[in-house]
């Protein structure tokens, strides 16, 4: 397996990753351990004692490499590899989303994406162009997150994405910002979503945050869709 094979694996699996090459020419981020995730061993040899026991190097057509190992990701990769796509969006299906929460371990943001008055685009259309308007939203989501993101669609016309970030705000600007890009290629549908967001962190289970989420959506559908909001405890009152 030749670098770029090693490259290509990684970025199929989403992942980044973090090689310095001897003269220290620093190459993306992220992390992971090769022997654990059945990589050939083989072409690796390991050179530890120059380094702490986070991290592996190993040789290839003679250049040195380091593999920075931040984080325990051997389930991430058993998960990922066996990913099964939602054959409309191409996104992960619910079960792979459902899975991917379970194994959750940081801070993340989540935001749930229904698209407004969806059953009319099927009765006025067809539902041929209502598939093409999902697999249309599934694309445009895969384009404007990060690698490190997951997204899947939750139900029919509603798509989930775990964002990989505590800060919500940032998170509204991207989903405002897919929002409006799914509006303009609508062109004369001139379609649109809701979302709610709100942050899972340790305080919470991961139920807590979907009912959120589902309350600051409410929200947006009861007051003229087209928007997304953020949870808060006073919109349970609203
Ligand atoms: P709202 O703005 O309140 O979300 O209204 P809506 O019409 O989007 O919501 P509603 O829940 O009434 O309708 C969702 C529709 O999504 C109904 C269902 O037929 C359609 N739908 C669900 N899955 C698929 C699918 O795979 N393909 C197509 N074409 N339509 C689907
Ligand atoms: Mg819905
Ligand atoms: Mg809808």
């Amino acid at each position: 397996m030749s670098l770029e094979n090693i490259k290509e694996l990684l970025s199929k699996f989403g992942w980044e990753y973090h090689i310095i090459f001897d003269n220290n020419e620093y190459f993306s981020s992220r992390y992971l351990e090769l022997t654990k995730n059945k990589v050939d061993e083989n072409i690796f040899k390991y050179r530890n004692k120059y380094y702490e026991n986070k991290s592996k190097c190993f040789n290839l057509n003679d250049i040195n490499y380091k593999i920075e190992y931040l984080e325990d990701v051997t389930n991430y990769f058993e998960h990922i590899s066996t990913l099964k796509k939602d054959k409309i969006t191409g996104l992960a299906t619910r079960e792979d989303l459902d899975d991917f929460i379970s194994k959750l371990k940081k801070a993340s943001v989540f935001a749930l994406c229904d698209i407004d008055d969806f059953k009319k685009v099927n009765d006025n259309y067809g539902h041929q162009i209502g598939d093409q308007v999902l697999n249309m939203l599934g694309t445009i989501i895969k384009e404007n997150i990060r690698k490190n993101d997951f997204a899947g669609r939750y139900g029919g016309e509603e798509f989930l994405i775990i964002f990989d970030t505590n800060n919500v705000e940032i998170v509204k600007k991207r989903i405002d910002k897919i929002n409006k890009i799914f509006n303009l290629k609508s062109k004369n549908l001139n379609l649109s979503f809701s979302s709610g967001i709100s942050i899972y962190d340790k305080n919470k289970t991961s139920s807590k945050t979907i009912k959120e989420i589902d309350i600051a959506l409410y929200y947006v559908k009861r007051n003229g869709k087209n928007n997304s909001v953020i949870y808060s405890k006073e919109l349970e009152e609203k």
